[in-house]
């Protein structure tokens, strides 16, 4: 195939084209990226999920077996727009006042689409630093597709300086975010006429008072605090999102079903809040229950987890992206990104890419094109300093 040349703008309406909802498969457009590199003369490695229906891809610039290369690295999928208010076919690009609107435009193909406009410049220079591409799936839904990709690739890799996860941040740079833990709590009591209280187990009451409690740790959080003063809020957070239970009102319920997160600062031990919470469900709730019924339990299932970023100040790796994308310091954030991951691999990582926080996940989701062209002279400047030239 010959090298076919596309402009960022060219990139970005590709890319969105592709409907990569997390629920679907993200192959096309793994497929478009790999013959558009291919072309290039650049070899993909891909690395598929257990189906054969998603793929991460990996891909290498310049000097492959080099220490201190650059990972750029996005996640292809997207969030769903059902139920969303779009005023256009969210999968094709609309231009309007200085605006592309499209899904996936901030979050995050307009950084991917950046990088791959640019190969013929990083090509073009002869990088003597290389450049490594690592796209992956199923980042929405919990971070999972990237796992692999770091444990088959990126932890055998000559050691890359630096991690860059192109999140929208507006193009500054973010070197430390909140983590994420999420959760399912089932409770299941005894169902009985609401006139015989003292027979039935209610799973709502218990779910409430569960709830309770997490409120009361949530408070603790508060009151502890955040030692770095840098994050919005500064505490980790713990929210209820979702709570189902009971038929009717006079029959005492029998399920209750709950489902709740956890924000962690990166510094917090990750086990403190969901070991708090398991031995206050032994030790006070569970026997209680059982008094009245033995079958009575309470069952909270991990759903996803993704670890926080600690910021490592003054790395060479944070050090270099600030001069690339010409930010004088650092920032910390609430909302979780891959960048957890990389680090838990011991790679030194920040954040960094266009586009805003605020417009992901939105009906009408849009990029700013003074952001596009942030993205791009930060490339230029990525290309001339890993160029041998
Ligand atoms: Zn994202």
């Amino acid at each position: 195939m010959a090298a076919k040349r596309y402009s960022t703008r060219e990139m970005i309406e590709k890319l969105v084209s592709f409907d990569t909802t997390s629920r679907n498969s993200n192959l096309e457009l793994i497929a478009f990226v790999e013959d558009y590199l291919s072309g290039h003369g650049i070899a993909c490695r891909l690395i598929a999920n257990e189906d054969d229906t998603k793929a991460n891809l990996f891909a290498t610039l310049g000097p492959a077996d080099r220490a201190g290369g650059i990972v750029l690295s996005g996640h292809t999928d997207v969030v769903p727009v059902d139920d969303q208010e779009w005023t256009h076919d969210p999968f094709s690009i609309v231009e309007r006042e200085g605006k592309l609107f499209g899904r996936g435009t901030s979050d995050m193909k307009s950084f991917i689409a950046s990088a791959l406009a640019h190969v013929p410049d990083f090509l073009a220079r002869g990088p003597e630093i290389p450049v490594h591409f690592a796209l992956s799936y199923d980042e929405e839904v919990g971070c999972l597709g990237v796992r692999p990709m770091i444990d088959s690739v990126i932890r055998t890799l000559p050691r890359p300086q630096i991690v860059i996860v192109g999140e929208p941040s507006s193009m500054k740079v973010v070197n430390a975010h909140k983590g994420i833990q999420s959760y399912v709590t089932t409770v299941t009591g005894l169902e009985f006429h609401s006139s015989q209280t003292h027979q039935g187990v209610s799973a709502i009451q218990y779910a409430a008072e569960l709830i309770a409690f997490l409120m009361k740790l949530a408070e603790e959080m508060r009151e502890r605090g955040d030692a770095s003063g840098r994050f919005r809020p500064p505490y980790t957070t713990i929210s209820v999102g979702t709570i189902k239970g009971g038929s009717a009102v006079n029959i005492i319920p029998g399920h209750c079903r709950f489902g709740w997160e956890c924000r962690p600062l990166p510094d917090l031990d990750p086990e403190e809040i969901i070991s708090r919470f398991n031995a206050h469900v032994a030790q006070e709730v569970l026997p209680r229950m059982r008094a009245v019924s033995p079958h009575a339990n309470v069952e909270t299932r991990m759903r996803a987890r993704s670890p926080g970023l600690a910021a490592d100040d003054g790395s060479p790796g944070e050090t270099l992206v600030m001069k690339l994308a010409q930010c004088n310091s650092a920032e910390a954030v609430s909302y979780n990104t891959e960048a957890g991951l990389f680090q838990l691999a011991d790679i030194p990582t920040v954040v960094c890419g266009p586009g805003s926080i605020d417009q992901a996940h939105k009906p009408d989701e849009f990029i700013e094109l003074s952001q596009i062209a942030e993205c791009d002279r930060f490339m230029a400047r990525l290309a001339e300093h890993v160029g041998g030239a």
